[in-house]
């Protein structure tokens, strides 16, 4: 109640001056934000040669360097000592063969299990099989676990959860059910094996050896020659009345190190330069489809990182006229983030400039767009605001401030909804920031039928609305480079603690 009643307060203090507040220098840089060039760079950035900007790929290095051309002409500095990209490596990780024999029987990958734990073994293993069922207290005390491949009855648990407590028990393995009912098993057998060609791309880690075996509930049963009801019995009473078997195995990854790279130009700012905002969307995108279809990603996230272009060169422009920014602008594009935010993630673990100097993050991912929420409204003049009043109580206060000075876009808070089930929130760059209290706005123009499809195509584009969208972003954002006090953190990171 506190916060909101303060929050109308100061918004009504910022209103009462708007009328004459208006800044001519902002307006006439916000103007050099065109349709045109932002239509001519996405023609480009969403261009079938660009093959839908896959991490690590061809693609994506080639939108790197039409990034880094384009900020170099604009007479932006690399800030990565004199180079425009922050280079780092991903792990391509690939299963490779996974066998697995209990009594005489081999079981099929993908079909009679699905491997869901880590390891890569030299050679196969052989190991006692035990029922334990369910991995209270009780059952531990029952059957011994120690250096055992563990059958384990899940349901309903969670079943990392459970994996941990038997392998800190000493396991040396499981064979766990997690789900009632064969159809349900076969969906995600299924699932993985339409998956099983592709690598996976994360940061590089120590295997762990930790072979999980995911299996039906009636596979488990002809696995320990019993039945689904004397297993359910058995793990609630005791599960050592379950004759052990014999169990062989063996599971193999290959790994690939992929380079890739994030892509940033840097404005110095004046007699507040030590402070850096960054205004970042990611550039990589998802590349070519399992039926050959590139995935241009106009809007995902081509139309964020056009504005970002467009923003920077209005700054730089501004700053060759003598209106350099108070503080530092970081224009950070980064890659990896369709993979697991990766890229934002490397940035904020291995930050150019401090982070408790770094006073914001202005995300931008897909503002090209409108979603399904506005394709029959009458006024579509609007943009998703996300996250805007979670670390900083001032920085809604701003966006807003300068939307009605400026403007003039429906600001839709919808998705900041503490029960938000699509938790957007977590979803993009600026989480990677906000995790390191670093108040942060993400602006959103929500889901439409083209969203990770190859239909995400540049002629979709909205661009006069996305001009306007850009607008607001580059006038919030001189804004808060040019005032005098940074934007305070007195909220949190999460919507769980508010
Ligand atoms: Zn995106």
């Amino acid at each position: 109640m506190k916060k909101r009643y303060l929050l109308a307060g100061a918004m009504a203090f910022m209103m009462s001056w708007q009328v004459s507040a208006q800044d001519a220098t902002a307006i006439k840089y916000a103007s050099t934000i065109t349709e045109a060039d932002l239509e001519e760079y996405l023609t480009f950035l969403a261009s079938d040669e660009m093959e839908g900007r896959e991490t690590g790929e061809k693609g994506q290095k080639m939108a790197a360097e039409y990034l880094v051309n384009f900020y170099k002409e604009i007479g932006l500095d690399g800030p990565v000592d004199g180079d425009y990209l922050q280079k780092f490596e991903l792990a391509n990780v690939k299963w490779g063969d996974i066998s697995l024999k209990i009594g005489n029987q081999k079981l099929t990958n993908n079909e009679d299990f699905v491997f869901i734990g880590d390891g890569n073994m030299r050679r196969s293993e052989k190991k006692d099989l035990v029922f334990l069922g369910l991995a209270n207290e009780e059952n531990l005390s029952k059957v011994d676990v120690k250096d055992k491949l563990v059958g384990i009855w899940a349901i309903g648990g969670r079943a990392q959860n459970v994996i941990q407590d038997i392998m800190d028990a000493g396991a040396a393995g499981a064979v766990i059910v997690t789900m009632e009912g064969q159809a349900n098993f076969d969906r995600i057998a299924n699932r993985y094996k339409a998956l099983s060609g592709r690598g996976r791309l994360g940061f590089d880690s120590e295997d762990k050896q930790q072979p999980v075996f995911m299996v039906s509930s009636n596979k488990m049963a002809e696995i320990f020659d019993s039945s689904v009801e004397e297993l359910k019995e058995a793990a609630k009473n005791d599960p050592s009345v379950i004759k052990s078997q014999k169990a062989t195995f063996q599971v193999k990854k290959n790994k690939e190190m992929v380079g890739t790279e994030n892509v940033m130009a840097y404005l110095e700012g004046t007699d507040k330069k030590e402070e850096v905002l960054v205004i970042s969307s990611h550039y990589d995108h998802i590349g070519i489809d399992s039926q050959g279809r590139i995935n241009n990603g106009a809007d995902d996230d081509g139309s964020g990182t056009v504005s970002v272009m467009e923003i920077a060169q209005a700054f730089a422009k501004a700053a060759e006229d003598g209106h350099r920014p108070r503080r530092s602008i970081l224009f950070l594009n980064v890659t990896g983030e369709e993979k697991g935010l990766l890229g934002s993630q490397y940035y904020a673990e291995n930050p150019i400039f401090p982070l408790e100097n770094t006073v914001n993050n202005i995300n931008i991912d897909m503002v090209g767009r409108i979603d399904y929420e506005y394709q029959d409204a009458e006024d579509q003049d609007y943009v998703y605001v996300i996250g805007s009043e979670m670390l900083s109580s001032h920085l809604k206060t701003i966006n807003e401030y300068n939307n009605i000075t400026y403007t003039g876009l429906k600001l839709d808070y919808r998705y900041d909804a503490e029960d938000d089930p699509n938790r957007f929130y977590y979803r993009s760059d600026h989480y990677n920031f906000a995790k390191h209290n670093i108040p942060v706005i993400f602006f959103f123009n929500g889901v439409h039928d083209d969203y990770h499809q190859h239909t995400d195509t540049v002629d979709k584009i909205e661009f006069p609305l996305m001009t306007k969208r850009a607008r607001l972003i580059f006038h919030t954002s001189w804004d808060l480079a040019n005032r005098d006090e940074r934007t305070p953190v007195d909220g949190t990171n999460t919507r769980t603690d508010r």
